[in-house]
């Protein structure tokens, strides 16, 4: 589904390079949901910004499906982001002036194909994440948790291969946290969907089906949590987590 590999990118400030990504390799299975952790600044944005393909990695490869993301010009790249990918952010991203159903028919628009059977297909999203009785409400109206399970519906209209989300339960409470990482569950479910979720949270991670640590701009480890509790893997994750830090 999504293989990256020997991926590298640095930033470049004044004279400096600052060298982020040292060859990342990694691949997400269809139908996995995937974290990605590490501490603030080793790379977890950047690395999703590659693929994303907001920004160009300097070498290495990203392979969606078929599709080899780096040899794609800009046209090809922004029907990619478009049809085959479904973001979800840390601060929601939802339009003020749009109720919660027209935000979740977004990328549908933009992709010049609203029909009935999408128009159902939002309302059916909707259920899902139980957001059916706000639906005719504007963001501004409803809590943090009910923005963020907008923003996973609304990265789910199009149907895409992947869904990436960058820290999607950083700005909330863990009463909401919960409810958006049921939806990515429910996505994962209920409509087959992949994810791959950048996040600092080993509680948010722990519901993964395997987490990938990044440190020093290369994958430190790779964690499977295989029949294990969820709360038995976030013990694995925190135990993970300080033996990086002592190394
Ligand atoms: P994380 O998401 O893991 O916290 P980032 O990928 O955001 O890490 O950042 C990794 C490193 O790259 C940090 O040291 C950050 O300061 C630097 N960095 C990120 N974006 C830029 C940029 N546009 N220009 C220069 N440096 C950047
Ligand atoms: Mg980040």
């Amino acid at each position: 589904m999504l293989t990256v590999q020997d991926l590298h990118k640095s930033y470049q400030v004044g004279k400096t390079t600052y060298e982020v990504l040292k060859g990342v390799s990694l691949t997400v299975e269809k139908g996995e949901f995937v974290a990605v952790m590490g501490p603030s600044g080793s790379g977890k944005t950047t690395l999703l910004n590659c693929i994303s393909c907001y920004i160009p990695a300097d070498s290495g490869s990203i392979r969606l499906g078929d599709t080899e993301l780096a040899r794609l010009d800009e046209e090809a790249l922004a029907k990619v982001r478009n049809r085959k990918l479904g973001f979800v952010f840390q601060d929601f991203l939802l339009l003020d002036g749009l109720t919660v159903r027209q935000n979740i028919l977004l990328p549908a628009i933009i992709g010049g194909a609203v029909s009935g059977m999408v128009e159902n297909r939002a309302d059916q999203l909707c259920e899902v994440f139980g957001i059916s009785a706000i639906r005719d409400k504007y963001p501004a109206e409803i809590s943090g948790g009910e923005k963020q399970r907008t923003a996973v519906a609304r990265a789910l209209i199009n149907h895409p291969l992947l869904i990436l989300a960058d820290e999607p339960t950083g700005n909330l409470d863990s009463r909401s946290s919960r409810a958006v990482i049921r939806s990515f569950e429910q996505a994962k479910s209920a409509l087959e969907a992949t994810i791959f979720m950048v996040t600092h949270d080993s509680f948010a991670a722990s519901f993964c089906d395997r987490v990938v640590i990044l440190r020093d701009g290369v994958v430190w480890r790779t964690l499977e949590k295989g029949a294990a509790q969820r709360s038995a893997f976030q013990d694995q994750l925190l135990d993970a987590i300080r033996e990086m830090g002592k190394e």
